[in-house]
């Protein structure tokens, strides 16, 4: 495996911490993104500029890796499909991003496979004005949504019909406890392992994750029924790789999977520091056919998206100083040189001995510190 070389699709923040992840290992690691000034680029060997659906192009900047790893799901799957017929490594399995990119067919998959989800429906675009069941619903596109945009709750049907006309999958509004997210890493010989369950809480206004806290506050009875339900998956659908496990956890105590992500997860930033092996190493040893890593928890922490303000421009880091004097304080900036109002800046990890007192820095971190623009 000496120099062996690892192509990465997708520069973002997901993809700088694969490339800082895969420093140590005795391999070199190319980037592949249609932004040359993406977060990844600076750090990697060697860039390739390209578009996500453009299969032509991927097949090339792949068959000359011996790994390739997507971390994003916007990616062209034939390409990735064609690579691992010609025998390069493809983390996480091609396959499973066939039936995960889009909404509804993951629905179909994971309920013929027995997963619990809230009920579902699937209309084309043009059937909308003919959902029958229950409101609120909550509607999402079959393809093309991330982070919120595409998720939509419905009151009413007026509401469903004025929405814009796409194929959609049309789910249960389910009430709510917690969301939770189960990070798993699975390899080729049939070893999987998990990390503590995380528990996301969602800033309702941007419809961003707004921090998360891990280990999450569940039951052990929770905690082992979403690893029978991680480990069922990884066995009937023959995952290889990292994968992310988004639950429900509803009102009256049932466990629902929201979705799965074939990827390093956002859910998974504190994995670098609070276990001792991260998401991005345990994704770089599968991509080099090495033994899982132990995700051992050492500590306690709390994750919080740092986004910025509603201006736009070039990015102004007002504060920085007296956030990095904040004790305890773990700062990854994702090199982003613009703003957007609420982009995704970068993270902050904070160790915590007790939450309370992390979710104190936090807020003192968010009172220090200020992304906006030079304008
Ligand atoms: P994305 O992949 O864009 O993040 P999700 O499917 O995770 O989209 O949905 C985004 C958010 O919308 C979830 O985190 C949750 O808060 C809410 N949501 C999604 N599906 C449902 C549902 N069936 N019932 C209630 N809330 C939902």
């Amino acid at each position: 495996m000496r120099n062996t070389h690892i192509g990465i699709i997708g520069g973002g923040q997901l993809g700088m911490l694969l490339v800082q992840a895969a420093i140590p290992f005795p391999c070199r690691v190319s980037v592949y993104d249609p932004n040359p000034s993406c977060s990844a680029a600076v750090f990697s060997d060697s860039f390739t500029q390209g578009a996500f659906d453009d299969e032509e192009s991927i097949v090339e900047f792949g068959r000359g890796c011996d790994a390739v790893i997507f971390e994003i799901e916007q990616v062209n799957v034939g390409a990735l499909l064609e690579l691992e017929a010609a025998g390069v490594r493809v983390v996480s399995s091609a396959r499973s991003l066939e039936w995960i990119q889009n909404k509804a067919l993951q629905r179909e998959v994971l309920a013929q496979h027995g997963f619990p989800g809230p009920h579902f429906e699937r209309l084309s675009a043009n059937d909308l004005g003919n959902y029958s069941g229950p409101f609120p619903v909550v509607q999402k596109w079959e393809t093309g949504g991330y982070d919120g945009k595409g998720v939509q709750i419905h009151a009413d049907l007026e509401s469903l019909m004025t929405a814009e006309p796409r194929d959609s999958l049309l789910e249960e509004n389910v009430a709510i406890e917690k969301e939770l997210s189960l990070l798993l890493a699975a390899n080729d010989s049939g070893d999987v392992v998990f990390y503590s369950p995380t528990e996301m809480v969602f800033d309702s206004q941007l419809n961003l994750l707004d921090y998360l806290i891990a280990p999450a506050r569940i039951s052990v009875e929770i905690q082992s029924e979403m690893e029978v339900l991680g480990r069922k998956l990884v066995e009937e659908l023959k995952l290889v790789g990292v994968y992310a496990i988004e639950f429900f956890l509803t009102k009256s105590g049932e466990l629902l999977v929201n979705e799965i992500s074939p990827r390093v997860h956002n859910s998974g930033h504190h994995t670098v520091s609070a276990n001792v092996c991260s998401q991005y190493e345990q994704q770089i040893r599968i991509a080099l056919g090495l033994p899982l890593g132990s995700t051992q928890m050492l500590h306690h922490s709390l994750l919080a998206n740092l986004i910025s303000d509603q201006s736009s421009g070039l990015t102004n880091y007002v504060g920085l100083e007296a956030a990095y004097a904040l004790p305890g304080v773990q700062l990854t900036f994702y090199g982003k040189n613009e703003v957007r109002p609420g982009r995704k800046m970068g993270h902050a990890i904070i160790q915590a001995g007790d939450l309370n007192l992390a979710l104190e820095q936090l807020q003192q971190l968010r009172t220090t510190l200020t992304i906006t623009s030079h304008d």
